[in-house]
């Protein structure tokens, strides 16, 4: 089991970089967001600022539907989490 606690910082990654918009097609920039499964990682987790946080979840949405990112990645890996499904 890998439990990876990648985000224990808070701060805004993205405030950090200095990015103004965050582009769909540039997948280093939305990887700060997105967990190992290709999910949406919440704000509480990243400490991304609203505001940066809002682009990214808009980006990520139009990664997956250009199918840069998939939607589902390995099955075996999930492991069902209810805390994960209600997000
Ligand atoms: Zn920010």
């Amino acid at each position: 089991m890998s439990d990876k606690r990648k985000f224990k910082k808070r701060y805004c990654k993205y405030c950090e970089a200095k990015i103004d918009y965050v582009d769909y097609k540039d997948l280093s920039q939305l990887k700060f967001s997105l967990s190992e499964r290709f999910k949406i990682m919440p704000r509480r987790l990243t400490g991304n600022c609203k505001r940066h946080q809002e682009m990214v979840t808009i980006a990520i949405k139009r990664a997956r539907q250009t199918a840069m990112i998939p939607y589902i990645v390995d099955r075996k890996n999930v492991v069902e989490s209810p805390l994960e499904m209600i997000k």
